[in-house]
């Protein structure tokens, strides 16, 4: 089988594990998310810059207490992961036949965290936020918000489950990426608005790469600055300085903001569909501030 077709199978069969796993839980915090293991044991301990590990012979979960609180969830999910994958014998020996090696290890690791992301986010509450939303920033931070993780980790569990042309992204402050700097450039560091994850829906070729720019005069930014959620058409700002069209949504988020990209609502007609004026009107209707409070507030 070639490697594509093979990892495409092992992540449907993770994502079957993960779901019967979520399936037979009673609830979704810490205690009942551990509840499908009774034999293992779960400790949350400073791990350095590991964020956590499942010990099988000693049936534990170590979880990095110094993480934050959605990132030790995220982690909890992933080690959770591990212990099914390897209860799962069919699937670990189709593995081991399709790769060796540190490719398997780097295999083993992306079907945990397709196993985490199904546990902690599964298609139900994905599809329930889509049909209020949209494929929206505003999805994105309330999957996050409900399923208590970080808005990159909804990020990717969204763009899988997301049938338009959408580009997904989170942006944030941060010191400029090395790419984006200027060879000899002396000036000290400034923070930047950068990409800091993106993920693309299923058959979207482009991707925003992280540590990308944002322009000062993108939606982005602006929604940085004045800590609203809006829509508006504008554009995918990529790395090489190409903007495509797009509309795009934006919502503050802990600090950061997310965004999304979608590529169809412009190429079919350019920038009036007559066919659809009303739904025109409502996405430009968005884009007077909504006076509702970011989603996030009161997260630490
Ligand atoms: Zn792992």
């Amino acid at each position: 089988m070639p490697a594509d077709d093979a990892l495409a199978a092992a992540k449907a069969r993770m994502r079957d594990l993960a779901s019967a796993y979520h399936a037979a839980l009673p609830g979704r915090d810490t205690h009942s998310l551990m509840s499908g293991l009774p034999d293992v044991h779960l400790r949350f301990m400073p791990l350095g810059w590991r964020d956590g590990a499942y010990d099988p012979e000693h049936h534990v979960i170590l979880i990095n207490s110094d993480s934050r609180p959605e990132r030790q969830r995220f982690t909890l999910a992933h080690e959770i992961s591990h212990a099914i994958l390897l209860s799962d014998d069919d699937l670990l020996s189709d593995l081991h036949d399709a790769y060796e090696g540190d490719r398997l290890e780097q295999v083993i690791e992306t079907l945990c965290n397709v196993g985490a992301a199904a546990i902690l986010m599964p298609p139900e509450l994905i599809a329930e936020v889509m049909a209020q939303f949209g494929p929206t920033a505003r999805a994105l931070a309330t999957l996050a918000r409900r399923a208590e993780v970080s808005v990159s980790s909804a990020l990717y569990a969204l763009a899988e489950q997301t049938d338009l042309p959408v580009i997904y992204a989170v942006c944030a402050l941060g010191r400029p990426s090395r790419a984006a700097e200027t060879p000899g450039d002396d000036e000290p560091a400034l923070r930047v608005l950068s990409v800091r994850a993106s993920s693309s829906a299923p058959g979207v070729k482009y991707t925003l790469a992280a540590g990308t720019p944002i322009p000062d005069d993108h939606p982005v930014a602006a929604a940085l600055d004045t800590g609203m959620e809006f829509s508006v058409e504008s554009y995918v700002p990529f790395r090489s300085g190409k903007r495509m069209a797009a509309f795009v949504s934006v919502c503050p988020v802990r600090g950061a903001v997310a965004a999304s990209f979608r590529l169809d609502s412009l190429r079919r007609t350019g920038r009036e569909d007559p066919a659809e004026p009303s739904r025109e009107e409502e996405k430009r209707g968005q884009l007077k501030a909504r006076p509702g409070e970011p989603p996030e507030a009161g997260s630490p």
